[in-house]
């Protein structure tokens, strides 16, 4: 396979990622370890920082370099100006997110020393987000738009509202079906890319992917239902890409992972992105590998997402020849081996 999809219910040109989902604040506390049950313990350090996989896929698509817009609700709580001040200075469209009465949703996250992490939701006013608030900004943004993005931390009826309206407005329908749950059989043909991770893709599917090969099987589940291209996550092995016309494994470039908090954020957003700019769906995986992998390399979620120069960067990076120096090349690409990548030699990327 080629690696190259037809969009051809696409109206090209139009440029823009609209981003349907959650905004929270992300308290996020780092210790060497995480307590056990009804422990507690003294951390290192806590950051109060932009979150939500909505906010952080429109962060991580505008840095990629996308006019993006976001269709969400915040709350009218003293967190309220922390989110939106936060949106606001990545260039992002906000017309659509609406102040609601009440509390912004909260993301309580506990990352360890070695950089796994679990986390408690609390949607608040991203339960409000409702299917006429979505009709109209899609109505609105969809001239402009090429992609619509998407997650399940909204309401489910929210969500698979903005996947119907999207995919009758012409755009690219992509479904990070995060956290899992179960969607009508009816919605996987209107979806043109799902991106799960493994435990996602277990949970819908019902088959436990581990490796390449399962997440290959799990995706057939996905391609039965009428959804053409399908891309399973897994972490530090990668993502496997599944069309009609087969699988393909893309490596994970090798970096030293701190934390792993938002790479599926990176990934999903320079995915929508580079889809937006009219790039292959082989040159958007290999865009969104790499942006996944710096993500891992920093802490925080949306504080951890790259820019585009960071990955523009790696992915241009020429292959060392061998000969050529005594060390490690600083990062090279090949079919088998996927991204090599060392961390101390990738230009800063903080904004
Ligand atoms: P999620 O955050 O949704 O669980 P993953 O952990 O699968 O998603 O990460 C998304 C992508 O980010 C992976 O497909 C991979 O390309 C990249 N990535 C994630 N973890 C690592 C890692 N430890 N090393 C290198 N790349 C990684």
């Amino acid at each position: 396979m080629n690696g190259s999809v037809e969009m051809s219910h696409l109206i090209g040109g139009r440029g823009g990622v609209i981003v349907v989902g959650s905004v929270t604040v992300d308290v996020t506390t780092f210790s060497r370890r995480l307590p056990l049950r009804g422990e507690t313990i003294l951390g290192d350090d806590v950051t109060l920082v932009l979150g939500g996989k909505g906010a952080n896929q429109a962060v991580a698509a505008a840095r990629a370099g996308a006019p993006c817009a976001l269709i969400g609700c915040v709350g009218s709580d003293a967190f309220q100006s922390l989110v939106l001040d936060g949106l606001r200075a990545e260039g992002i469209v906000l017309d659509h997110v609406r102040v609601m009465p009440g509390a912004t949703g909260v993301a309580q996250i506990r990352v360890d020393a070695s950089g796994e992490n679990d986390i408690v939701i609390v949607p608040k006013a991203n339960a409000l987000l409702d299917l006429d608030h979505v009709s109209e900004a899609i109505h609105d943004l969809a001239p402009t738009s090429s992609v619509m993005l998407t997650q399940l931390e909204v309401p489910l009826p929210t969500a698979i509202h903005a996947i119907r309206r999207a995919r009758a407005a012409g755009l690219i329908v992509i479904l990070d079906p995060a956290p899992a749950a179960t969607l009508p059989d009816e919605i996987w043909a209107s979806i043109d890319i799902v991106t799960p991770n493994e435990t996602e893709a277990s949970n819908i599917t019902g088959f436990t992917v581990s490796d390449p090969e399962s997440a290959a099987q799990a995706a057939r589940w996905f391609l039965d239902r009428g959804t053409q291209t399908v891309i399973i996550t897994l972490a530090a092995a990668g993502a496997v890409l599944t069309t009609a016309d087969g699988s393909r494994t893309f490596e994970a470039l090798r970096v030293e992972a701190i934390d792993t908090t938002a790479a599926g954020d990176a990934f999903a957003g320079y995915l929508g992105a580079a889809l937006a700019a009219g790039d292959s769906l082989e040159t958007s995986i290999i865009r969104a590998v790499a942006a996944g992998a710096i993500a891992v390399t920093r802490r925080g979620a949306s504080s951890s997402l790259p820019l585009r120069a960071a990955v523009d960067a790696l992915v241009n990076r020429p292959a060392a020849p061998a000969h050529s120096s005594p060390g490690p090349p600083a990062a090279s690409w090949s079919p088998t081996l996927g991204f090599q990548f060392r961390p101390d030699s990738t230009e800063s990327t903080t904004p």
